[in-house]
């Protein structure tokens, strides 16, 4: 849990279903971890016609109404939940985003961040666009404006073509859905079958809450075009890019009970949770997990450690989105405001306290100070990932690296910081092998450094490229 870092946002779509609109809607709801600053959902209303189009601030459940989805008639619909980067202007870069073009409507839902974008933009801007968002979706509306072939696939894939970093999309006009995913695969993106039509969405688990029947992943570097009862798929680039599909979804972003590259994610942290207890043992009364993230987790390392799981800390489930004081005391009041320890569980308890991440240090230090508050002997910190060192590239905000508690510092500089009795990471070996590969089959550059697109121009940058790290 973390108010300051904002994660990726979700996408999906629907094609050729009565009630586009609703299960667009409750795919939002299923991927509102994903973002929860805005939604929006564009829906085609035929041949020929612009989408319709409602988007708003907020939650998904703020957002939309009973009449705003009566109003949002059509066969065809895509959907985002967003969580802006910093300085974003929420209503300004709510998705979809819908533009006209000469070729008619389109609209686009984008999760990701292009390393180019802002190249691309200021390009553009010499040459004549005038953007009326920050956003790279935006980026992409008008590199296939400029395409200039009739054919708007041929004008998307030229754009993207010309775009580097991640993207999974969901792109709706009102002939076809169109679903793409960049070369190395950094966002994730699943297709389902939903009655005679079709469903792109970020998560399996968005698929499951709209009844539809999961088919399989699109795949790193595939572009997928959905019209009448057909997938039809081509490739985006013809060069040779190995795919580094994102680590942390499967440590932190996705949902439990999603499942990435065919594996689940609720598994793949259990596993995480045992080999934390394989490889840093420790004699402890409990282990306990920062929920809700960290529960698959804790319970593997329970179960591994022979220790009983318990519930150290209960969560408040009805917080949404809150709004932190930046000073330090009223901080820990936000935290408090979430989490609250469950004094006659730690009093005088050994515990193994397991959370998926440390970013910043804030929610470590402000939960180890209340479980010794409410009694702990010890505690004991053990992370399900290595020391996230390095900022995000590739849609997930971090801010910069100074932010970054583990930047610069060693294990027990962190541990003396954080105040436990003793913390532990896990090694990313040991996580790509709990993905089901090595470190080279993902992105791991949050731990490692070693970016697989790596930032051009960047000369400020103290990273590599992944070449160059290995
Ligand atoms: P921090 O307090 O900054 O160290 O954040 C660590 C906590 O935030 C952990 O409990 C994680 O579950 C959670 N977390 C990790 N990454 C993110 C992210 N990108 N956005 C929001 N929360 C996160
Ligand atoms: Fe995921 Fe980290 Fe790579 Fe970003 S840098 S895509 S969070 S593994």
């Amino acid at each position: 849990m973390n108010d300051s870092l904002r994660e990726a946002c979700g996408v999906c779509g629907v094609w050729n279903h009565t009630h586009a609109s609703v299960l667009t809607y409750y795919a939002l709801y299923a991927l509102q971890h994903r973002g929860q600053e805005s939604a929006g959902i564009a829906v085609s209303r035929g041949q020929n016609r612009p989408l319709a189009l409602h988007r708003g601030v907020g939650l998904v459940a703020e957002v939309f109404d009973g009449a705003d989805l009566d109003r949002l008639q059509g066969e065809s619909a895509i959907g985002h939940v967003h969580y802006g980067r910093s300085g974003d202007s929420s209503m300004l870069n709510a998705q979809p985003l819908v533009v006209r073009l000469r070729s008619g409507s389109l609209g686009i839902s984008h999760n990701g961040n292009l390393i180019n974008g802002t190249e691309l933009r200021r390009q553009l801007e010499q040459s004549g666009s005038i953007f009326q968002t920050t956003s790279d979706a935006e980026v992409l509306a008008h590199l296939t404006a400029r395409a200039g072939r009739e054919d708007i696939e041929t004008n998307l894939l030229a754009a993207l073509r010309q775009v580097r970093g991640a993207y999974a999309l969901a792109i709706l006009t009102p002939e076809a859905m169109f679903a793409a995913r960049d070369p190395h695969g950094l966002r994730p993106l699943s297709l389902g079958r939903v009655g005679d039509g079709w469903m792109v969405a970020s998560e399996t688990c968005a698929l499951d809450t709209a009844g539809a029947e999961f088919v399989r992943d699109v795949e790193p570097g595939e572009f997928v075009r959905i019209d009448g009862e057909d997938v039809h798929s081509s490739r985006i680039s013809n060069s040779d890019v190995r795919p580094a599909p994102c680590v942390f979804e499967y440590i932190y972003f996705a949902r439990p009970d999603s499942n990435l590259a065919g594996r689940n994610v609720h598994q793949v942290r259990k596993r995480l949770g045992e080999y934390l207890a394989q490889d840093h043992p420790v004699v402890a009364d409990v282990a306990s997990g920062v929920p809700d993230s960290s529960i698959s987790a804790a319970t593997g390392y329970a179960e591994a450690a022979d220790i009983p799981y318990e519930m150290g800390l209960v969560r408040n489930r009805y917080i949404g989105r809150t709004f932190i004081q930046p000073e330090d005391r009223l901080r820990q009041l936000g935290v408090n405001l979430k989490l609250n320890p469950l004094d006659m569980v730690i009093r005088d308890a050994r515990v193994v306290l397991v959370d998926d991440s440390i970013v910043r240090g804030t929610t470590s230090r402000i939960l180890v100070q209340l479980l010794r508050e409410a009694g702990a002997r010890e505690i004991h910190l053990r992370i399900s990932s290595p020391p996230y060192r390095y900022p995000c590239r590739y849609g997930i905000d971090t801010s910069s690296r100074g932010d970054l508690i583990a930047a610069g510092r060693t294990v027990d500089e962190i541990e003396q910081l954080v105040g436990a009795d003793s913390l532990r990471y896990l090694s990313e070996d040991r996580i790509a092998e709990a993905a089901g590969g090595s470190r080279d089959d993902f992105c791991t550059a949050c731990f490692s450094g070693c970016y697989p697109v790596s930032v051009a121009g960047d000369d400020a940058d103290p990273h590599r490229g992944r070449d160059e790290c290995e």
